[in-house]
């Protein structure tokens, strides 16, 4: 999602790289939950989001979709959110003492949080959120602990690709005079990245670039 903000107004004014040290540690947040809550439909999941929520949990993307996700709307594409709901408006993988109760494999966005990816050349840096997290006593970690997530460098890669690939389908779609193109697209998206499985007995990312470049290919990008 593009956030037409000036990065100096949301940041400590640094981008960070995968072995730079960060103030992003919350120590375990301590009884606070507040970025599971009232969320609105800010926390979108990408592609391996869904795929590890699916195969963790046991359920389809049909599935997901009765109580755990929604669809929105996002710059012409169509993807899904972290949905928020009862009393506490929070996310229906908080329980009921203010826990994480997926963090093994809780989404990139929760991953990150408070830092923030700033999008530039095709690649990305990390950004320090300040305004975010209320806990004003972080201290220090390296982004590559902070994010926690196995095979790193495929997965900067994936979330480059994966990002650019909207921008320029976002591109793309502005292009298209015909509704109906535009629709079939967007469901085309929807499908082949969401909907349909990744197979768990294969490389995640293998299978994921060799659908980018089919869809690619496809719309000619
Ligand atoms: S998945 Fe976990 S960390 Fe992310 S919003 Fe839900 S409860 Fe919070
Ligand atoms: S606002 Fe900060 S301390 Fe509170 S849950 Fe989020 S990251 Fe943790």
């Amino acid at each position: 999602m593009k956030r037409n903000v000036d990065l100096k107004d949301i940041s400590d004014g640094n981008l960070y790289g995968l072995n730079d040290m960060v103030k992003a540690d919350c120590q375990d947040c301590k009884g606070c939950s507040d970025c599971c809550r009232g969320m609105g439909e800010s926390i979108i999941l990408d592609p391996l989001d869904i795929h590890r929520l699916k195969e963790n949990l046991g359920l389809s993307f049909d599935e997901l979709l009765q109580d755990k996700i929604e669809l929105h709307l996002v710059d012409g594409v169509i993807l899904p959110n972290l949905k928020m709901s009862g009393e506490r408006d929070c996310c229906t993988f908080l329980d009921e003492t203010g826990r994480c109760s997926i963090h093994g494999f809780r989404p990139g966005i929760c991953r990150l949080f408070p830092l923030g990816r700033y999008y530039e050349n095709r690649s990305f840096q990390y950004f320090l959120q300040v305004h975010e997290c209320k806990n004003t006593n972080r201290s220090k970690v390296k982004v590559k602990k902070w994010i926690d997530t196995p095979e790193v460098t495929k997965y900067q890669q994936f979330i480059s690709d994966w990002h650019f690939f909207l921008n320029d389908v976002e591109d793309w779609l502005e292009t298209v005079v015909e509704e109906q193109m535009r629709k079939e697209v967007v469901l085309l998206i929807l499908q082949t990245f969401y909907v349909q499985i990744f197979h768990s007995g294969k490389d995640f990312y293998e299978q994921f670039n060799q659908r980018l470049s089919e869809v690619k290919s496809y719309l000619h990008l």
